[in-house]
């Protein structure tokens, strides 16, 4: 089995360490997507070990719709719990930013 890493950290998850899994879908919102069915999956797929051009062959294109899977730490995934999006660094830029124009 290959080493696992944390995504966002890098600390090694040696084999029987509690990790977790994050899965993200990122789709266009609005949209009525067609997603392809499992038949369509394996055309695709037979389509790609042959050589041929997937993308003109599926529907979705990679900004309607996207799957991303990470691999998280304990420590990690608490931050992530807390803030998805590292919004208080963020802040804590912008303070920093307005105390020095203003002192
Ligand atoms: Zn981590």
């Amino acid at each position: 089995m290959a080493d696992i890493f944390c995504d966002c950290c890098g600390d090694f998850l040696p084999e029987g360490t509690l990790r977790y899994t994050v899965h993200v879908q990122i789709m266009v919102e609005g949209e009525d997507l067609m997603m392809t069915d499992s038949a369509d999956m394996l055309a695709d797929l037979h389509l790609f070990i042959k050589g041929d051009d997937v993308a003109d062959a599926c529907d979705i294109q990679d900004d309607e719709y996207q799957e991303l899977t990470f691999t998280l730490c304990p420590k990690c995934r608490h931050r992530f719990m807390q803030d998805p999006f590292n919004r208080s660094a963020q802040q804590l830029r912008l303070q920093r930013t307005a105390d020095r124009l203003f002192h």
